[in-house]
């Protein structure tokens, strides 16, 4: 494929050289057609959130590192969008914090499992887990093959990350008792309000983020870190999620009719 040239002044363009790499990952295996589907409504929110991390987003941010920094067995889920968006980062974070990563597809194929390895493996992952040839026990409370997980890791996690999930699985994990950290920009979706820690934000701003706060935060003492965990609260967090959504719709309700009035909208009408 030709690589898309977005000029540099776009308004949209970190979105769209976003879309291309995602769309790269497709064609390499990486992303299930499904994901590209995905992204989109993750786009959409973006845009509806302003396209920038929130202070709220921060907060969570800072909640989360320290969930896993005192976990005794934390555990990053991936999948094919969140090996195609922040490869490097998720490695990054996976070694600061001590957490394994662990493929874990929706939609299965041999291929894509072998083409997320080698990308995790090429920017500096040690270890895979989930992979087909490891052991593998089940969330009994899933009936898709997302039941698998692997017994040395979600299986053996107290807390697991887990970006860009489905809300089926989400409360699955919640329901054998792991407490649940995600990265969602839609702060209504299933998975936003089942979670523990929702992180309403673009996963390509919040990973270098989380990178940048775990290296900052594991000087702390575990009890420091516990007390910055207890002291989230989800509901309030997703709630006021929501009141920026709206706020963002209003001012652009207040602004659409200075926009159409700056390009005569509707004046060429013979
Ligand atoms: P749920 O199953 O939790 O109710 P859903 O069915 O609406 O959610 P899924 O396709 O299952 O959505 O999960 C993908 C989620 O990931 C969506 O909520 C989407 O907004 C979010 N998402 C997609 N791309 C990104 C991204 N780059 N950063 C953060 N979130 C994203
Ligand atoms: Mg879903």
């Amino acid at each position: 494929m030709t690589k898309i040239e977005i000029p540099l002044n776009h308004p949209r363009r970190i979105s769209l050289e976003t879309r291309e790499r995602v769309i790269e990952g497709h064609e390499s295996n990486i992303v299930a057609t499904a994901g590209l589907l995905a992204h989109g409504r993750g786009e959409a929110f973006d845009y509806l959130i302003g396209e920038k991390t929130t202070e709220l987003a921060e907060h969570a941010i800072r909640a989360a590192v320290a969930a896993m920094l005192s976990a005794d067995h934390p555990v990053i889920s991936v999948n094919g969008n969140v090996c195609s968006l922040v490869p490097e980062d998720i490695v990054k974070l996976s070694k600061i914090c001590n957490a394994p990563l662990e493929i874990n597809l929706f939609y299965y194929r041999k291929e894509r499992e072998d083409a997320i390895k080698r990308a995790l493996m090429e920017v500096g992952a040690k270890e895979i887990l989930g992979t087909h040839d490891r052991p593998s026990a089940i969330i009994p409370e899933l009936s898709s093959n997302r039941r698998k997980v692997d017994p040395n890791g979600i299986g053996a996690a107290d807390v697991i990350l887990v970006p860009l999930e489905d809300g089926d699985r989400t409360e699955a994990l919640k329901a054998i008792g792991k407490f649940v950290i995600t990265i969602d920009l839609n702060p209504m979706s299933r998975t936003a309000i089942h979670s523990d820690i929702t992180i309403v934000d673009n996963i390509t701003r919040a990973l270098p983020l989380m990178v940048e706060k775990a290296r900052d935060m594991k000087k702390l003492a575990k009890d420091e870190l516990r007390k910055i965990t207890r002291g989230f609260d989800n509901s309030e967090n997703l709630a006021m999620s929501v009141q920026i959504i709206m706020k963002h719709l209003e001012e652009s309700a207040n602004n659409i009719g200075k926009l159409r009035t700056k390009f005569k909208a509707g004046a060429n009408y013979k």
